[in-house]
């Protein structure tokens, strides 16, 4: 579903991604862990070209697009459908203030895939379900929890059907209370077999949810395997280091 070959991305002289390779099978569930800064958030964004990476390539189903390709209309055209087929959860929700709940699901609908007003609500109002939030729908971001905001968040990115729903850190900034609803969403979508790549600190989500644990650091992929693997008997000194901080 996503590979990613040989992606490397530098900062000035910062190199924070050092010839990433990864592929992402269909309904595979893979958690990335590493330390802050080893270069998750890039590795997602570079995944989506909000980051254009400096070398590698990256295909997302039908879409193949290399790093420091010439910007022509088609390359452009690529990039745009790349995106348009991945769904990004941000640590900040980034859900419009000005907008209620169900106009925030149905803002794609309508300005990208220019469907028909009735039938972008209907379909939004039965993702807000999905997420819980049925009641919600004419309620303003700042009238919502966190919590609430972010399962928004998640309704909005699969109103466009994402092939691939990337998550970087969602829970990292709700209070402890408000965690575990966006986790069971989460979990649900990924026992529905959505495609998932999840940046997160949340060990208990990682071994229970995780096909594929992905350990980082300093801008490389340090170590891989099944959670029991990873969180059991990891092979590598940074890995288990880090694990030993933070469960
Ligand atoms: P993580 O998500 O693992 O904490 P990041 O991908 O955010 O790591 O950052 C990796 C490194 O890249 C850090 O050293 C960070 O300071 C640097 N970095 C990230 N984005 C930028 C940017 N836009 N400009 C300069 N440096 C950046
Ligand atoms: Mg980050």
């Amino acid at each position: 579903m996503i590979t990613l070959k040989g992606i490397s991305k530098s900062f000035g002289l910062n190199r924070v991604l050092d010839q990433i390779n990864l592929n992402v099978n269909k309904s595979e569930v893979v958690v990335i862990l590493g330390p802050s800064g080893s270069g998750k958030s890039t590795l997602l964004r570079c995944a989506t070209f909000l980051e254009e990476p400096d070398e590698g390539m990256i295909r997302m189903g039908d879409y193949e697009i290399q790093a420091g390709g010439k910007t022509t209309k088609q390359r452009k055209d690529q990039i745009r459908l790349l995106r348009q087929h991945t769904g990004f959860v941000f640590q900040q929700f980034n859900l419009f203030p000005h907008k209620t709940a169900l106009q925030n699901v149905m803002e794609g609908l309508i300005t990208i895939k220019k469907m028909p007003l009735v039938e972008a609500k209907r379909l939004a109002e039965g993702l807000l379900e999905k997420v819980g939030l049925a009641e919600k729908g004419d309620h303003y971001p700042s009238r919502l929890s966190g919590g609430q905001q972010q399962r928004v968040g998640i309704a909005r990115a699969l109103a466009m059907e994402p092939l691939v729903m990337l998550y970087d850190e969602p829970t990292s900034a709700l209070d402890p209370e408000l965690v575990r609803e966006v986790l069971t969403v989460m979990k649900d979508l990924a026992r529905e077999g959505m495609t998932m790549v999840v940046v997160t600190h949340e060990m208990g989500f990682a071994r229970e949810v995780a096909d594929r644990v992905i350990f980082m650091d300093g801008g490389k992929i340090i170590e891989q395997g099944k959670p029991e693997e990873i969180f059991t008997m990891p092979k590598e000194e940074r890995t288990r280091k880090f694990l030993s901080i933070i469960e």
